[in-house]
């Protein structure tokens, strides 16, 4: 037997470095703004559980690979564990805390009944073929074992991820409970295909919400989306649905950036002509014949009304925020723009509406999911795009008021909403014992 060991890495790479730093550094500013009490302080800053699981898989070829799996717990004060388990080089222990602790924040605020929990593999999963990302993630999902569960820790699709991959999982989490319960746990993942629980309109919902909170942003401003240009980075599901969504309504799609290229094209990219591009070209904007390729350190800076970063951390920092000249950008992506960078957006009077808020769409309708399998429905798309648009108008109301109440950016808004209904449930049921 020929094994290798894919020994994990402090991936170093700049888009995790430094994450935990942004959002303790996040916590810490809206904690002391609501003056949070020292001893919530002390629990929300660290996370409950950190599982770690090193497992075997065969490859194609016969070999067998070990590789490490992640699943941190930050906090379940409000119900359930709740977050995405994504699979990509730059996952590790710090990035998996920082995520899990975004989802805590994220959750609450939107006032869903979950805690925060986030994971993934440090893979590339271009070095694999599907049937070997089917036997790693159905070892991933058997090696966490009881650490997930439909009342306990609910993973979502995330980076790399997508509704097969949740498949995978639910099948094999279902697999291996006793018969009798087999089928009482199909919301131990969301996200799934509609074919086994999944929700009609989960695949959109993220990008569905970005566009819904620039939307009712620019409202706030007298304006509207109409003829207003844009650029997108990532074209997955969040950049494609949300870049889809802007165009139908009006707005034109100017550039968009991934890990093969930087393209742009002043008088507009067709958002479905770029899909169906990418669907025979390896999922890469890079050839796309109608834009032209940019510098890839130019593309923030471009000539535009609206950004939206829609895949990795830290993509906007003190190196190039202060050469951005639009004046909105939405976090379609967690933690895309660093402390460093976000100050310098901000005294340039750049809005930015949060991750936490911005991107909320696709965890609110896992929720929907979740409450679909528990109770034996099923929704139509029609309801669960109306059900969204409410619970986002209430969440993006809320930031907005308390923003300009308080004077401060709706980062630190949407965080001390957030971090007051944990506070108030630690308040509500004192600690154990
Ligand atoms: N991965 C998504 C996020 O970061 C969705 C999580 C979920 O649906 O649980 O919000």
């Amino acid at each position: 037997m020929n094994a290798t060991i894919n020994t994990p890495k402090k991936t170093g790479e700049k888009v995790a470095q430094g994450m935990m730093e942004n959002v303790l550094a996040q916590f810490n500013s809206a904690a002391h703004h609501i003056d949070l009490h020292g001893d919530i302080q002390k629990i929300l800053k660290i996370t409950n559980n950190e599982i770690i699981v090193h497992f075997p898989v065969k490859m194609d070829n016969g070999s067998v690979e070990v590789f490490t799996g992640y699943r941190v717990q930050h906090n379940n004060a409000l119900g359930p564990y709740k977050g995405g388990l994504r699979y990509h080089p730059t996952v590790d222990i710090d990035a998996a805390r920082a995520l899990a602790m975004w989802m805590t924040w994220k959750t609450s605020l939107t006032g869903l009944p979950f805690g925060g929990g986030k994971g993934g593999i440090q893979l590339d999963p271009t070095n694999y073929s599907t049937s070997e990302l089917e036997r790693i993630t159905r070892r991933f999902t058997y090696a966490l074992g009881d650490n997930i569960g439909p009342e306990h820790d609910i993973p979502a699709p995330d980076v790399n991820t997508n509704s097969q991959t949740m498949a995978w999982m639910a099948d094999t989490f279902m697999s291996t409970r006793l018969p009798a319960k087999r089928s009482l746990n199909q919301h131990v993942v969301t996200g799934k295909p509609d074919g086994i629980g999944g929700l009609e309109g989960r695949d959109r919902a993220t990008g569905y919400g970005v566009f819904l909170t620039i939307k009712k942003f620019l409202a706030k401003q007298n304006q509207i989306l109409k003829n207003k240009t844009f650029i997108v980075q990532g074209f997955g599901n969040v950049g494609y649905w949300t870049a889809k969504f802007l165009e139908e309504e009006g707005a034109l799609l100017v550039a968009v950036q991934d890990a093969s290229a930087s393209l742009y094209n002043p008088n507009g990219i067709e958002v479905d002509s770029l899909k169906n591009y990418i669907s025979i070209n390896d999922n890469s904007v890079g050839g796309f014949p109608r834009a032209e390729i940019i510098d890839k350190e130019n593309f923030f800076a471009l000539n535009c009304d609206l950004i939206i970063p829609a895949a990795l951390g830290n993509q906007i920092t003190e190196e190039n925020a202060s050469k951005i000249q639009a004046k909105l950008i939405a976090e379609g992506a967690n933690g895309p723009i660093n402390n460093e960078g976000e100050k310098i957006l901000l005294s340039n009077n750049i809005s930015i509406i949060p991750d936490i808020l911005c991107n909320s769409g696709g965890v609110i309708a896992s929720y929907f999911e979740w409450l679909q399998n528990r109770n034996g429905e099923v929704w139509q798309l029609e309801e669960t795009l109306t059900k969204l648009n409410h619970k986002l108008e209430k969440s993006f109301n809320k930031v907005y008021a308390y923003a300009q109440e308080e004077s401060i950016d709706m980062r630190k808004a949407a965080y001390c909403i957030a971090i007051k209904r944990i506070e108030k449930a630690y308040i509500q049921r004192g600690i154990f014992p």
